[in-house]
This record gives C-alpha cells, sequence and structure tokens, in this order.
C-alpha cells in the first residue's frame, strides 16, 4: 500500500471484513422492491391514494401530480445501470463508534436498526456497471441509512471509488441524498471533505468525466464536498438542495429568503447546477454525456 493511502487509511474510523456477504449484482434489477407491503400508497404531496404497480412503473413519481418519492441505492441502481451488470465494491466496509456517541439513542444501536431497516452496512454503495453501453464507477447515497450522512465509511467508499475509477480509466458518476456531515463522528466526519475533493482533485487531472446527481434531499458536508464538484451537475425537479436550512441562513443575514430558494429549480436559474432531469430520462441523459465525453 502506497504510504500516502497507509496514512490516510489511518485517518478514518471503520471495520473491515475481508469475508463475502451481500451483493447488489443479482436481484436488484427492479424497481420498487421496496415499495410497502401493501398495494397503495398515498402520495405524501397531494394525498392521492396511488396502486403500487403503477407508482413503480411510473419510477416512484406520482402520477397525479408529479411529486418525487425518494428512491433506495438499491433502487437507482435498477434505474441507471443494466440489469445484472453492477459489481459492489468495498461491501465489507463497517462503521466505527470513534466517540462512544450517545443522544436519545446510541451510535451504535442506531447503525445496527438502520442496517435492517435498510439492508445496507453503510450510508453509501459504490461499485461498477454498464450503463447502455459504457461501463461506469458509481456511487450512490441512500437517504434511509441515518439520512444518507457521511461518516468515515461513507467518505472512504465515495475516495476509493475515484481512485478505482482512475486505476481503471473509467467515468464517473455518483448519484448523492444526503442530510451532510454525520455528527456522531465529528470531526472525522469533516474530515471526509477534504478527503473525497483532493481525490476528485487527482481524478480531474486524468481528464475523466465526474457526473454528480443531486437528488432530495443534498446538504450540508455532502453538497459541501463531492457532490457539488462534478463536471456535470444534474438534479431531480424540485430537489431540496443547500449547505446550511433556510432557519439557519434566516437568523444570520436577518432576511426572509426568496421564493423557492435551495430548490433544484432555483440552482438552475441561478447557475448553480447544469440540468434537471425527469427520473424516467436520467439513464438516457446518461448515455448522451457519457457519449459525448468518451475519448476519441
Ligand atoms: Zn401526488
Amino acid at each position: 500500500m502506497p504510504k500516502d493511502e497507509k496514512s490516510r487509511r489511518d485517518l478514518v474510523s471503520l471495520r473491515e471484513n475481508k469475508k463475502d456477504s451481500n451483493n447488489f449484482g443479482g436481484e436488484l434489477n427492479r424497481i420498487g422492491k421496496e415499495t410497502p407491503e401493501g398495494l397503495w400508497t398515498k402520495c405524501k404531496n397531494c394525498e392521492e391514494i396511488i396502486y403500487n404497480k403503477e407508482l413503480e412503473e411510473n419510477f416512484k413519481v406520482c402520477p397525479k401530480c408529479g411529486y418525487y418519492f425518494r428512491l433506495s441505492a438499491r433502487e437507482r441502481i435498477a434505474l441507471l445501470l443494466e440489469p445484472k451488470s453492477f459489481r459492489e465494491y468495498d461491501k465489507n466496509l463497517f462503521p466505527a463508534d470513534p466517540l462512544s456517541f450517545t443522544a436519545n439513542q446510541s451510535y451504535q444501536e442506531k447503525i445496527v436498526e438502520d442496517q435492517k431497516k435498510t439492508a445496507l452496512k453503510e450510508a453509501a454503495v459504490a461499485g461498477e456497471g454498464f450503463i447502455g453501453e459504457h461501463q461506469a464507477v458509481c456511487g450512490f447515497l441512500d437517504f434511509e441509512f441515518l439520512g444518507g450522512s457521511m461518516g468515515s465509511v461513507v467518505g472512504e467508499k465515495v475516495t476509493r471509488a475515484i481512485e478505482k475509477a482512475i486505476k481503471k480509466k473509467l467515468p464517473l458518476i455518483i448519484v448523492s441524498a444526503s442530510g451532510g456531515a454525520r455528527m456522531q463522528e465529528g470531526i472525522l466526519s469533516l474530515m471526509q471533505m477534504g478527503k473525497t475533493a483532493s481525490a476528485l482533485a487527482k481524478f480531474s487531472e486524468k481528464g475523466l468525466p465526474f457526473i454528480s446527481i443531486l437528488t432530495d434531499p443534498t446538504t450540508g458536508g455532502v453538497s459541501a464536498s463531492f457532490a457539488f464538484l462534478g463536471d456535470i451537475i444534474l438534479a431531480e425537479p424540485k430537489a431540496l438542495i443547500g449547505f446550511a436550512g433556510p432557519r439557519v441562513i434566516e437568523q444570520t443575514i436577518r432576511q426572509p429568503l426568496p421564493e423557492g430558494f435551495q430548490q433544484a429549480e432555483f440552482l438552475l436559474k441561478h447557475g448553480m447546477i447544469d440540468l434537471i432531469v425527469e427520473r424516467k430520462e436520467t439513464k438516457k441523459i446518461l448515455i448522451r454525456l457519457l457519449n459525448f465525453s468518451k475519448p476519441r
């Protein structure tokens, strides 16, 4: 292991288990596997009752009002990658609890609870697969796991994915959904911002494309690091994207915020992102962008 990599790894708090466990390659090829039991779902926006099958067929976008239900990391894989093409990296990285953190619930208890709830080991899933004919390294954050927050493992998985893309000379695609840095790991979480950003600086020197996709919500330390460092930044309609919450900002600047502030449409208008893409079009758009950026 190179020296700088070794010293970087000393600065993280994680456990690694070499033994194989769950793999996302096989059965995760259908959206809506995680739709709650039962036939119907009530839309969180228009409160209409939607037939689950109809919701799944519409990529979990409400057919009545266009509300975007959140997708899990698995559902994103199914949405964007060719069936059975995904090979997961570092699937045995587990979070440690460096501060023995306890609030209402201990960090360790919360991890176990969210591991059960999501069947994930951590809030990030990274790996490689095919999008159309393009092989790419991909990362996905899952908001259901501790709010998609970035602790040592998420930062390490994203960094390793970037390094893998450099090594294999592949494009990089990361889909973010995150409340920000993970407070339960204190300063170690904040260090992941610098770590992922510096890995992306090396990636950028290679002339490889990084497409960042921001989904609802992308905030805090994730928006302030890798998520906004994409060569091309896409977002889903109406996604909440920002750094601090609106209330904190209003209190700081002592002014009411403009309407739609921190929504994808506002950010597009102000030049912060490149394109808003409808969920059902995302894969098609990615293929077009990868066609453009293909070395000739
Ligand atoms: Zn609706």
